[in-house]
């Protein structure tokens, strides 16, 4: 006799890289969902996902999607989470796990926590892992392999819950770590959402010189300029809503980062070697480091 899956029924609300990866680990790994229910908002990605296969149920109704199941899980972007939650609410089995695999945390909690019925767990995630290309097509069964997911459970939440949720994780292959939500939009805000914010505005600013010099800046894109574009080709929507859904955090190491920048630049200015060197060393440190952790 085979074991009972982790959760009779998942339901993925959002199936793009995050959503329709879950669902591809999920059945690739066995013993996660007995029954895969996935939703998205356009017509499109609806018939797409039925097209994949990905999904033993799409359903375009999100009430309907989370029917019965025990296991919800909020993969759109963090800016549609309060009126996807006001939609499903009502429509939550008692006992079900709600999560979600947002990449602010504090907004998370703020706009969905209200909204969540007694009898339903509310446990908050964050996978680490991605890439730049959005959409059912994008996601694949490895993503979540070897990178770390961060749970933020609000204090209260059911520890059978978190424990559930973090066998889900493991199951599809991540690591997982418990962290307080606002620790967790801070580190974000360093790692994550400041580089992109810096990728989307230097191809802003090359893309403007090359407008004002009427030159060919773009097409001599040589490799440190290239890695930024890969990340600036990210989700406008999704990308958006991380911005002004982790504002203080983001704001505060832009600041951070605005002061180190003019260091570098007065350093630059004056011909202070021994500082230009330190600071590149210390980058390169850093990579090395991640790569040592398996992490780059
Ligand atoms: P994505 O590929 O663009 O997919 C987003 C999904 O949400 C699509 O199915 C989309 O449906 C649906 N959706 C969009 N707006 C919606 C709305 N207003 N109401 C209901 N559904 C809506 O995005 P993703 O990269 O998977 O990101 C999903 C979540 O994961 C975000 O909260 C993001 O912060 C988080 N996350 C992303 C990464 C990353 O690297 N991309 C990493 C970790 C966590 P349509 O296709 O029909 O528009």
């Amino acid at each position: 006799m085979t074991d009972a899956p982790l959760f009779r029924r998942l339901a993925l609300l959002g199936c793009g890289l995050i959503g329709s990866s879950i669902a591809r680990a999920a059945r690739a790994r066995g013993g996660i969902a007995g029954e895969i229910v996935a939703n998205a908002r356009s017509a499109r990605s609806l018939e797409r996902i039925r097209e994949l296969g990905i999904a033993d149920r799409v359903e375009a109704d999100p009430a309907e999607a989370v029917r019965e199941a025990d296991c919800v899980i909020l993969c759109a972007p963090v800016g549609a989470y309060a009126a996807l939650a006001a939609a499903i609410a009502p429509h939550l089995a008692p006992g079900a796990i709600l999560s979600d695999v947002g990449s602010t945390k504090q907004s998370v909690i703020r706009d969905v926590g209200p909204l969540v019925p007694a009898g339903v767990h509310f446990v908050p995630a964050h996978p680490l892992a991605g890439t730049e290309h959005s959409g059912p097509d994008a996601g694949f069964a490895t993503l979540f392999e070897g990178r770390w997911c961060l749970l933020t459970p609000p204090p209260g939440t059911q520890d059978e819950s978190v424990a559930r949720i973090e066998a889900l994780w493991r199951r599809m292959g991540s690591m997982v770590s418990v962290m307080e939500p606002s620790h967790h939009d801070r580190v974000l805000a360093i790692v994550s959402h400041l580089p992109h914010l810096i990728a989307f505005t230097i191809c802003g600013t090359a893309d403007d010189l090359a407008d004002e010099t009427r030159q060919q800046v773009l097409q001599f894109a040589a490799s440190g300029f290239r890695d930024f574009t890969r990340i600036a080709a990210s989700d406008p929507e999704m990308w958006r809503d991380v911005f002004l859904n982790n504002r203080e955090a983001l704001l505060e190491m832009l600041a951070r980062f605005t002061e180190d920048a003019q260091a570098m630049a007065r350093a630059v200015r004056w011909g202070d070697t021994a500082y230009i060197e330190d600071k590149i060393g210390r980058g390169r440190k850093i990579r090395r480091s991640l790569i040592e952790i398996n992490q780059a």
